[in-house]
């Protein structure tokens, strides 16, 4: 049986990977089985350490073979190594669901033995798991790099999610700070696991004989190397477009581990927020990543990117809210994508007047610089004043949350959607 110490080890080995976030996959409980997972997914919260609640995080081993820079388990680190078997995994997580304490697994590990030899023991866990213990609750694997097409497709048909991270978002990052790992290790498996998704899809593959139903997530380190936002963005729209990626998640970089390759400080969770608000106007809001920001640019840490898109083309503005399509008013800051939606779907029925908008919940403080209604124009004037009642506005904000809470680290990972 695994020991507590153990797991402990494991469990906190875990915690920097924040690509673990899952939704969107079905799998039904079967007579004499354990668990499903439902459609609307399993919600999750992060904690501001990068712990994600509600699925057992675990390595089955952080005796790494691999040396990769950043990372507290690399071969050179002084910490205390361990690993486990597949029917400890497969034990912990039955007794764990059955006592509610978790919705699912999210297993990963360092490459302890050959990666082949790593991956095997992976994909005989899940395998193990769903067959001998009956387990239909979420699994979420990450593929180790360099394992063969034909263990990875195996495992890929027990899991719900699996991921592969791409780590650094470059390749001469990559082989600056994680010498053993190659693009096409991390790729080409991406790219296999889309095409057979896309194969399913287009043969109708029932739900529950789909290869990882819940698709595919990969991380970034942010702040390690030196990459701008602008080239983080754009190999991010990149794998949503040709891997087909469900999300991208950005770890801003967090200085665990001394090195002269990596920089002495961390690169603070309001970049990684921004990324995430401009993740968000690429995959939701038609945006192109080249409007968001150019290649060598970083995000404004001033403005959100959709304020700051707004403030540089304020010859755009103001549009009238009852005519404007669709595809504008989700360009106007202060109007979110439900928010746009309820005012198409509204001006069917009649003109809409600002009383209608406070009551659709949007942010008139904001969308009142950028929209009219009914022909009227409540916003300030000029471009400059935009932008200083914008700013002001951001600054009470900021304001009203350090009041809520203690410290400003613990009020920027709430606005980063963390607890
Ligand atoms: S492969 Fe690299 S990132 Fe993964 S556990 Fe080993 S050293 Fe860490």
């Amino acid at each position: 049986m695994l020991d507590a110490e153990r797991l402990a080890i494991l469990t906190e080995s875990a915690k920097y990977d924040v690509s673990c976030s899952s939704s969107g996959s079905k799998r039904t409980n079967v007579k004499g089985g354990l668990g499903n997972a439902s459609v609307g997914g399993i919600c999750h919260s992060f904690t501001p350490d990068g712990r994600c609640i509600s699925l057992l995080k675990m390595l089955m081993s952080n005796a790494c073979l691999y040396d990769c820079e950043y990372c507290p388990n690399r071969q050179s680190a002084n910490v205390r190594r361990t690993s486990v078997t597949p029917d400890e995994i497969c034990e912990l997580t039955i007794n764990f669901y059955r006592r509610n304490y978790i919705e699912g697994l999210f297993l990963s590990s360092a490459v302890f033995d050959t990666p082949n030899r790593t991956m095997e023991l992976l994909c005989e866990t899940v395998i193990k798991l769903r067959k001998v213990y009956g387990f239909n609750g979420y699994i979420h694997l990450k593929g180790i790099p360099h394992a063969d097409d034909a263990l990875i497709m195996r495992a890929a048909k027990f899991v719900d999610r699996m991921s592969f991270n791409v780590e650094l978002p470059s390749e001469k990052s990559l082989k600056l700070l994680a010498p053993q790992k190659t693009k096409d290790s991390l790729l080409l498996p991406m790219k296999k696991l889309n095409n057979a998704i896309l194969y399913d899809k287009e043969n109708k593959v029932r739900t529950g004989n789909r290869v990882i139903p819940a698709g595919q997530t990969t991380q970034m380190i942010i702040g390690a190397s030196p990459e701008s936002d602008g080239q983080i963005l754009r190999l991010t729209e990149s794998l949503y477009r040709k891997m087909g990626l469900k999300r991208v998640y950005y770890s801003s970089y967090v200085p665990v581990v001394q090195s002269p390759k990596l920089p002495a400080s961390g690169a603070g969770l309001l970049r990684e927020h921004r990324l995430y608000q401009a993740d968000w106007l690429i995959r939701f809001y038609g945006f192109d990543v080249a409007e968001i920001c150019e290649e060598g640019e970083n995000l404004s840490v001033e403005f959100d990117p959709k304020c700051h898109w707004a403030l540089k083309n304020m010859h755009l503005f103001p549009v009238e809210i009852n005519t404007a399509p669709l595809e504008m008013l989700l360009r106007v800051p202060g109007i979110g994508a439900r928010g746009a939606y309820r005012i198409t779907n509204a001006r069917k029925y009649g003109k809409l007047d600002f009383d209608n908008l406070a009551k659709m919940r949007i942010i008139l403080k904001r969308a009142k610089h950028f929209i009219t209604c009914k022909g009227k124009f409540y916003g300030s004037e000029s471009g400059n004043a935009v932008k200083a009642a914008l700013l002001l506005d951001g600054i009470k904000e900021s304001r009203e949350q350090l009041s809520i809470f203690s410290d400003a680290s613990v009020a920027l990972s709430a606005l980063s959607g963390e607890i």
